[in-house]
């Protein structure tokens, strides 16, 4: 049995982390966690933290179910692996489909698997792709999505992403996507005196003005997050997603929710574009779909999208060797049932979600406080250094990363974007571990204000 030091120094010997500064890494050494249970993990001196971001906004049955083990054990044993290209299926993959489209909105009936977000991106941009060529409109190719909005790291996730960090090192974006901004966050970028309606509209004209800048001919779709999570944990002003699927439907652009986070109950129903009443053409999900246990992603389409796809005379000649993984597909199926039977998308879900989002207000009372926002069991707190004029301290981010680290000192997991912290514990949460966690949340952000001189 290895040590912990042997654990850090062959971690930083051999291993590339995603996206991270390396030689910084390499200087202070990875943190090692070993074992996670419910809401807590545990790291190598088992210091017990508690997971407030579900891992990667993905664990959202919590860790350590033993249902799950089972399924993925038995369903292991019983068919380990097949295929699906071979006209063949699984009653795994069948059952999956099944369950999937009796929880997506009416008439987003028609899904293919992949193994992670990006890759369910990537297919929801080539079946658009395909589905503007079968209808003879080849020029409908152009994909706008919106500033600050994070839809993966593959070629094609990272151009559609609004991030220019994660782009310009490795020459993206590719040609063919556009981003849309301000993205629709109000505290941030509304201007002094807008209200949040006209906020909203603002935003949506945006998009529109984009449309129309590359010629409504030359637009294939519109993607968004109904949340946009990773990009800032935006919250979508009143009105915003309904005037954008009036404007997508006026030009005839096919409209995409990118669920990857927002699915499987994370904004309350099972899906954000529910909580917010709008209907896509085409959704990506994953993370949720399996509480991160096994890799797993899909994309549904509607019967405008599929039904070209499903006559055409054409291969649909796009998938994955672990397209509906059985192992995966069955924990899926085995996670979807235990969110329903525990209620998690439902009375008890809302139930603790209130509680949630009346402690995440409690912040307010605080000196960094600037804004705390959420949704479901979504919630972020922007750290401002004035309340009043909303001034950042100085450099931008340093008090975010500040506050990062005395949350994981203090036995509680957020993530920093800049000056904005995130919340997203599972799903199972309960009332006293809402108040541990808010309670260590409350300890690092004093240390943060003790650190900052505030
Ligand atoms: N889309 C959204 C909205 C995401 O948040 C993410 C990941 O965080 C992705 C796509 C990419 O997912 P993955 O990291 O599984 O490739």
């Amino acid at each position: 049995m290895k040590t912990n030091l042997d654990i850090k120094a062959l971690d930083s010997a051999h291993h590339l982390h995603p996206f991270t500064t390396h030689h910084e890494l390499r200087e202070q050494g990875p943190r090692v966690i070993t074992h996670a249970d419910g809401v807590y993990i545990y790291d190598e001196d088992e210091n017990q933290i508690i997971d407030g971001m579900a891992g990667l906004w993905c664990v959202n049955i919590g860790y350590g179910r033993q249902e799950l083990v089972d399924v993925a054990a038995e369903t292991m044993k019983t068919l380990s692996y097949y295929n699906l290209f071979f006209q063949t299926t699984t009653p795994y993959v069948a059952k999956l489909a099944d369950l999937i489209a009796e929880k997506t909105p009416e008439g987003l009936d028609q899904i293919t698997f992949g193994s992670s977000g990006s890759e369910a991106v990537d297919t929801a941009i080539k079946l658009i792709w395909y589905y503007w060529n079968l209808e003879g409109k080849p020029e409908k190719k152009a994909i706008i999505s919106r500033e600050r909005a994070y839809h993966g790291s593959t070629v094609a996730g990272a151009s559609m992403s609004g991030l220019p960090f994660m782009q310009g090192i490795f020459d993206l974006p590719l040609p063919r996507f556009h981003h849309a901004g301000p993205p629709p966050h109000y505290y941030e970028y509304a201007k002094d005196g807008e209200s949040e309606h006209d906020f909203a509209m603002r935003c949506a004209k945006a998009v529109e003005d984009k449309i129309l800048e590359l010629g409504p001919e030359n637009v294939a779709a519109f993607a968004g997050e109904p949340v946009m999570g990773a990009g800032g944990l935006m919250l979508p002003p009143e009105g915003y997603w309904q005037e954008i699927e009036r404007i997508c439907r006026k030009y005839d652009v096919l409209l995409w929710s990118d669920e990857v986070i927002c699915g499987f109950g994370r904004t309350g129903e099972w899906f954000g574009c529910q909580t917010y009443g709008f209907t896509p053409d085409i959704m990506t999900m994953a993370k949720g779909v399996t509480s991160g246990y096994v890799p797993l992603s899909a994309t549904a389409l509607n019967k405008r999208m599929a039904d070209p796809i499903i006559n055409a005379d054409t291969e649909m000649a796009h998938g994955f060797t672990y397209s509906g993984h059985p192992v995966a597909c069955a924990v899926a199926i085995r996670n979807i049932e235990l969110l329903d039977e525990l209620g998690l998308v439902g009375e008890r879900g809302a139930e603790i979600s209130r509680y949630f989002q009346d402690k995440l207000k409690t912040l307010d009372d605080h000196p960094l406080v600037g804004e705390t926002r959420g949704v479901g069991l979504l919630g972020a707190l922007e750290i401002v250094k004035n309340k009043e004029t909303k001034e950042r301290f100085d450099p931008a981010g340093s008090a975010g990363l500040a506050c990062r680290n005395h949350c994981f000192q203090s036995g509680v997991v957020m993530r920093a974007v800049g000056d904005a912290m995130f919340l997203c514990p599972p799903l199972v949460i309960s009332e006293s571990e809402i108040d541990e966690m808010f309670a260590r949340i409350r300890k690092a952000l004093d240390l943060t204000a003790k650190e900052l001189d505030a």
